[in-house]
């Protein structure tokens, strides 16, 4: 590794070294074939599981590969591993898990001056893979950017995946493979997690689970709420078996702390045996749902060092969340509530949606009811809202998100009711989740339409783009 001699690409690569520093890795990949890049700052791809796993999977098939992640001040990319600068691969694979994360993509492409239209690329230019979650639902809107395109669970063709760009196995024998106007399909690979199990290999101090060894319990989920991406696409829910989970958890040393991930925790089939194995370790879970609770997960939670109580009600009326499919009642809620206080638990944290059709003024004084309801129990509340995006594959695919000028007073409304009841409260950014919205629905011609005429790759030159066409 050699260090740069200009000042600002001195700073990039101090800052990437302190991340890689800070990382424990339990596996060391080496070798510049792959670039696995996630375009998004370090603490979000941290909290991915993928940005290890991804790389480990290449790795056992036979890769060097090195990741990645975006700052927008980054000119050189360095990589985690060995700080070696992005130039020097020759493919450069990323995961794209957030829809506005389609616009990072490109302007790494721009500042490494590498064409983003595929059909503007040449030999001397690196060849572009695109993966991850938006491939389940749009993998179309990647056809004028990638040279191939992976849809679904890497593990499902991991290995011809690898044969394949090193030249040995055509794209045909990839049913999930998509090479834009050679092969225009793609089958969404599923993967029964038990073949290998995912777990992480490295720990960081940043991100969602800091410092904890990411284990996979569970990829789908068995629910059907109708705004939800995992409960749609995500079909059929696959559970890491007990016994598997058992082998999985022998190999982790006990102090190592664990970061538990599944839709909803509270669906895994053997929760029981699970908190049993779980005894006397440090974890965290990702998601529960309010009519799965236990006292005794939220015990082992609370013991284990868990300061808040997460949950996601969804909405504070019955009424919004019959309309959203959520299938939890108000006894869910209010029971759910009262086991966390017995617990132990006096930090809450609760999910809320808002702009839903329907949805009216009772509706959304129904949110600040529930967090005074949370705050006469005891608990310190925090509200998240987040205005109801319609996502392709979804109960709600094709319908109108609420506009924004509607949303901004429901939010203003919201701001001053929790306000007014002493609860503090976290809004998604409205331009944000209009954002999404649009990305996660744009078509291939709308994409191609948008990169002929995009000087910058911004928020708002996109939305302007999308609105004149
Ligand atoms: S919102 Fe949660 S419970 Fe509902 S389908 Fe999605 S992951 Fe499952």
């Amino acid at each position: 590794m050699r260090r740069p001699r200009r000042s600002e690409d001195f700073r990039e690569f101090s800052r990437v070294k302190r991340f890689s520093e800070s990382e424990v890795r339990f596996l060391e990949t080496k070798g510049t074939d792959i670039a696995l890049i996630f375009p998004n700052t370090y603490r979000v791809a941290a909290s991915s599981l993928s940005f290890s796993l991804v790389r480990d999977i290449f790795w056992e098939n036979g890769l060097g590969v090195e990741r990645f992640f975006y700052e927008p001040s980054f000119k050189k990319f360095y990589s985690l591993e060995n700080l070696r600068p992005l130039d020097e691969f020759r493919i450069w694979a990323f995961i794209v898990q957030f829809e506005p994360d389609v616009l990072n993509l490109l302007k790494i492409l721009e500042i490494k001056s590498v064409p983003v239209k595929r059909d503007e690329r040449g030999e001397n230019h690196p060849k572009i893979l695109i993966g991850g979650p938006i491939t389940y639902f749009n993998p179309e809107i990647f056809k004028p950017i990638a040279d191939y395109i992976y849809c679904g669970d890497l593990e499902t063709h991991a290995k011809e995946l690898v044969l394949f760009l090193k030249g040995l196995v055509p794209a045909e024998e990839i049913p999930s493979l998509m090479v834009p106007q050679l092969k225009e399909n793609c089958k969404v690979a599923k993967f029964d997690i038990n073949l290998r199990p995912p777990v992480g290999t490295i720990l960081s101090p940043e991100g969602e689970f800091k410092e904890k060894l990411l284990i996979e319990i569970g990829r789908g989920c068995i629910r059907r709420c109708s705004f939800c991406m995992i409960g749609h696409l995500q079909k059929p829910a696959r559970f890491l078996r007990i016994e598997t989970l058992k082998r999985v958890l022998e190999k982790i040393p006990e102090d190592v702390p664990l970061g538990l991930i599944s839709a909803t925790v509270t669906d895994y089939p053997w929760l029981e045996d699970l908190l049993k194995l779980l005894e006397g370790r440090h974890f965290s879970v990702s998601s529960m749902r309010m009519d799965g609770l236990t006292l005794d997960l939220l015990k082992l939670l609370k013991k284990s060092g868990q300061k808040t109580f997460t949950v996601a009600p969804e909405a504070g009326s019955q009424k919004i969340r019959d309309i959203l499919k959520k299938d939890i009642s108000e006894e869910h809620v209010e029971s759910s509530l009262k086991i966390g206080r017995k617990a132990g638990f006096d930090r809450i944290k609760m999910y809320f949606i808002y702009g839903v059709p329907g949805e009216d003024e009772n509706d959304l004084r129904a949110i600040a009811d529930l967090c005074e309801m949370a705050k006469k129990m005891g608990y310190k509340v925090k509200a998240s809202l987040n205005p109801l995006i319609p996502k392709p594959g979804t109960a709600i695919k094709g319908k109108r998100m609420e506009d924004v000028k509607a949303l901004r007073e429901k939010e203003k409304f919201l701001k001053n009711l929790l306000k007014s009841i002493g609860v503090s409260f976290e809004f998604e950014s409205i331009k944000n989740a209009y954002l999404q919205y649009k990305i996660a629905n744009m078509t291939e011609k709308e994409i191609t339409a948008y990169l002929e005429v995009a000087e910058k790759f911004s928020p708002s030159e996109l939305l302007k783009s999308l609105a004149a066409y």
